[in-house]
């Protein structure tokens, strides 16, 4: 692989945009994807945040549901914010009866988990697998995971306030996957720690 790994992001609803910044900032040559041919170029692969069941509805319309799962299968990459980490998820609560979701993480995510009352907010989150220092989570309508399988890595979990010991970030091989939203932080770290995962740096 050159030395700037070609990176897409799914392009069918979210803050697509965000996320193309926030990957050039770290290195990557982004691209949008939005069919088969394209995905098939591509050395990983970003899900953003936006509404997972018109993601899911999206994905289907179009046909590429399946090349998801499939190029997921064959080990592409994937790094999954807020929606893009309940497509990536095998068992989602609180789902629409017809969503369907790419799969891969072993994980159980709950839709707007965090309430009304909180239905946004930003929190000071230590995830020590980027740097010592504490990351500035923003969450938005945000899921977390309930539960994890033996293979997946937490890589961050909420340690203060109402919610604290939540999970919020994990990994499990090539995936990864943050119930907040690193694009509108400020903070390339966690696209930083993507890159290298694609790069198979970390
Ligand atoms: N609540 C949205 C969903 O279920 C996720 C919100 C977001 O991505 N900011 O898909």
């Amino acid at each position: 692989m050159s030395a700037a790994p070609r990176i897409g992001v799914l392009a069918l609803q979210g803050d697509v945009r965000e996320h193309v910044l926030a990957l050039e900032s770290a290195g990557a040559f982004a691209v949008r994807v939005t069919d088969e041919p394209m995905l098939g170029t591509v050395d990983g692969l970003v899900i953003p945040g936006g509404e997972s069941t018109t993601m899911s509805k999206l994905a289907l319309r179009d046909g590429l549901m399946e090349p998801l799962r499939e190029r997921r299968q064959d080990g592409l990459p994937m790094y999954g914010s807020c929606a893009g980490m309940i497509m990536l998820a095998d068992r989602v609560l609180d789902a629409r009866p017809d969503q369907e979701t790419i799969g891969g993480l072993d994980i159980t995510v709950r839709r707007n988990a965090f309430g009304r009352q909180v239905d946004s907010f930003e929190i000071d989150l230590p995830m020590p697998a980027i740097g010592p220092a504490d990351f500035r989570a923003v969450f938005i309508r945000a899921p977390w995971v309930e539960a994890v399988g033996t293979q997946v890595e937490v890589l961050g979990a909420l340690a203060t306030g109402s919610a604290a010991g939540t999970i919020v970030a994990v990994r499990q091989g090539n995936l990864l996957a943050t119930s907040f939203h690193p694009e509108l932080a400020g903070d390339g770290r966690i696209h930083d720690y993507f890159v290298r995962i694609v790069r198979r740096l970390a």
